[in-house]
């Protein structure tokens, strides 16, 4: 569906985005990851055809933006940082003015308006002036017009943006709903968001992409350490530590204070080849069983998307000419 390669844009002597490599299908929910200034909104641009990349290609369904901008653009719903929304408007007389803009053939009008309508659950509110609704609902609206000629392509310049976080929710579902037969390209600060939101990420940050995969790929291949969390009755905690420490892989404990006659480990892990997190786990479990202890808890201590994060911006930063 989308092909983006080698992308670069300079700002005058500004080198923003530094080749920007990746592809995304129909049915994918791709998350942008990256602090400000990362290059996000440049390279939504370039992909949106708001500019041309100063190098690189970028095509849509084998079609290139730049030889067939036209024909590419159709197949592009486009949900800009701020909705260019009029709110004067109804929210289908906008819809309908969008059609109209994207030549939606007046005969499928009414039935893509309903789509988009029940896609974004806005139908009880289509009555209504687009000023007389919260942001989040304005935000579904944009992206009701973005959705309405459906495009192939949807992509999202942080789509949660000033939300509540039940506006959030509420959004992750409509995007979620738009993924059925678009790729939707998404691009956000919020890592948990993304966490929740997308297929896959792409963590990019001063003009590179760092990592490409799903939130579980990059917690494996990028996560600084694994651990396992263990809860057992304090009594315990010597027999405990003397056998999880002879289990293989096992780098380091650290016991947590005692409550309520309770104490957790943390079990920190050599990544190996020979053993997966599971077969990790397990021996961690028999180690235990074979002394005779049973704990309350045991389970992986996942890293989340954000100690990835900070790991890749931290190598990043140690290595400013390491490419993608
Ligand atoms: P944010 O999350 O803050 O929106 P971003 O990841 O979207 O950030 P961009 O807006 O793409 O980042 O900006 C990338 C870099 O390019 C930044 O250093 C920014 O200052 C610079 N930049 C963006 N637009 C221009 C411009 N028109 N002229 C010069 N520099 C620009």
């Amino acid at each position: 569906m989308l092909e983006v390669r080698e992308i670069h844009k300079w700002y005058g002597p500004f080198h923003a985005v530094r080749g920007v490599t990746f592809a995304a299908s129909r049915g994918q929910v791709v998350g942008l990851l990256g602090p400000n200034g990362a290059g996000k909104t440049t390279t939504i641009r370039m992909i949106t055809g708001v500019f041309p990349p100063s190098r690189g290609t970028i095509s849509i369904d084998g079609l290139s933006i730049r030889a067939d901008p036209e024909a590419s653009r159709r197949l592009i719903g486009y949900l800009p940082e701020s909705a260019p929304l009029y709110p004067e408007m109804s929210v289908t007389g906008y819809l309908q003015y969008r059609a109209r803009l994207f030549a939606v053939p007046s005969a499928d009008r009414t039935g893509a308006i309903e789509r988009a309508l029940s896609l974004t659950s806005l139908e009880e509110v289509r009555h209504k002036r687009i000023s007389a609704l919260s942001k989040g609902f304005r935000q579904r609206v944009g992206l009701a017009a973005a959705a309405l000629h459906r495009p192939g392509l949807l992509v999202l310049d942080e789509p949660a943006n000033g939300l509540d976080p039940t506006q959030i929710r509420q959004m992750r579902e409509t995007i979620r709903s738009l993924a059925q037969d678009s790729c939707v390209l998404l691009s956000s600060h919020i890592l948990s968001e993304v966490e929740l939101t997308c297929d896959r990420v792409i963590v990019i940050a001063s003009g590179r992409v760092l990592a490409d995969g799903t939130p579980a790929e990059l917690r494996q291949r990028h996560a600084p350490e694994s651990a396992i969390l263990i809860e057992i009755a304090d009594a315990e905690t010597t027999a405990a530590t003397i056998a999880v420490r002879s289990t293989p892989g096992v780098a380091e404990i650290d016991p947590g204070p005692s409550e309520n006659g309770w104490r957790t480990l943390r079990v920190r892990l050599r990544q190996t080849k020979d053993a997966s997190p599971s077969d990790q786990l397990a021996a961690v479990a028999r180690s235990l069983h074979n002394v005779g202890v049973v704990p309350r808890v045991l389970t992986p201590d996942a890293p989340g998307l954000e100690r990835v994060f900070h790991s890749l911006l931290e190598s990043s930063a140690e290595s400013p000419g390491a490419a993608a």
